[in-house]
């Protein structure tokens, strides 16, 4: 797999790809057997880094392919004077995977969100994606205890592709500890990515994503995050004070 050189926004390495040329890498590691960990980090993913050295190192060492998700990272990193090409959003990069899935064969599991959300998530992914094989379901609601019975259930599903919904930091640092046991080949965390394909969380219209206002509709549609999004101004604060 040759993918470019990280680029630094606050010391976080981030890849800048294309979604074709993500995809296409993340397909060269199913083809030939090479697990990779990939983390599509936003700005308040970059700020969390700052705080908590756990998840810096999980974001600096153990992922492979970090992708620049949201608007204050692309803005981050052009800013910084990288070319990154564009935005690889979680969301967007999982329905790329699944239709690349459909098409390929490759079997997803899908780990995380409430109670028959992953299965309802599932059922959209039929939908959207004819063909698409979902190999298993857990909900994300676990104590640590259960981690085993749960990679054995996704180790013995035969999924080449590990979608872990648990939401940031919790998704990376579950996927980090359990590196060497998982078998599927691609592991990426989603956030709420099956929320929104089970019908319970709505995604901002395209205009919005065009417009970088998707946090604005989130923000909108879901208040009580206001503290969480305070990481975007200050983020951008952190970017313009500091530089490269
Ligand atoms: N979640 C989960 N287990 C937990 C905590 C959260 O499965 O212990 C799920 C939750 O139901 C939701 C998702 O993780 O579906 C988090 O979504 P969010 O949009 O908050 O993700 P983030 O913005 O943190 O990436």
């Amino acid at each position: 797999m040759q993918i470019r050189k990280p680029v630094k926004i606050l010391d976080i390495p981030v890849h800048p790809l294309t979604m074709a040329e993500t995809v296409n890498a993340l397909d060269e590691c199913i083809t030939s057997s090479r697990k990779v960990f990939v983390v599509t980090a936003n700005a308040e993913i970059i700020m969390m880094c700052q705080k908590d050295t756990e998840y810096n190192k999980i974001i600096c060492c153990d992922a492979d392919i970090v992708l620049p998700d949201g608007a204050g990272a692309v803005w981050a990193g052009r800013h910084l004077g990288y070319d990154i090409p564009e935005r690889v959003a979680g969301f967007d990069l999982f329905n790329n995977l699944l239709n690349l899935s459909a098409k390929k064969g490759y079997k997803s599991y899908f780990f995380g969100g409430a109670q028959d959300v992953a299965e309802m998530a599932g059922k959209k992914a039929s939908v959207l994606y004819p063909g698409v094989i979902i190999a298993g379901y857990r909900n994300g609601f676990f104590g640590e205890v259960e981690s085993d019975t749960i990679i054995k259930d996704i180790n013995n599903s035969g999924a080449d592709i590990l979608f872990v919904a648990l939401g940031a930091p919790k998704q990376e640092k579950w996927l980090a500890s359990h590196l060497t046991e998982l078998n599927p080949k691609i592991l990426m965390g989603i956030g709420g990515s099956f929320d929104v394909f089970a019908g319970k969380m709505e995604r901002a219209p395209k205009w919005m994503q065009d417009a970088s206002l998707e946090w604005a509709f989130r923000l909108y549609k879901q208040p009580g995050r206001w503290v969480r999004m305070l990481a975007l101004p200050k983020f951008v604060f952190k970017v313009l004070r500091r530089g490269k």
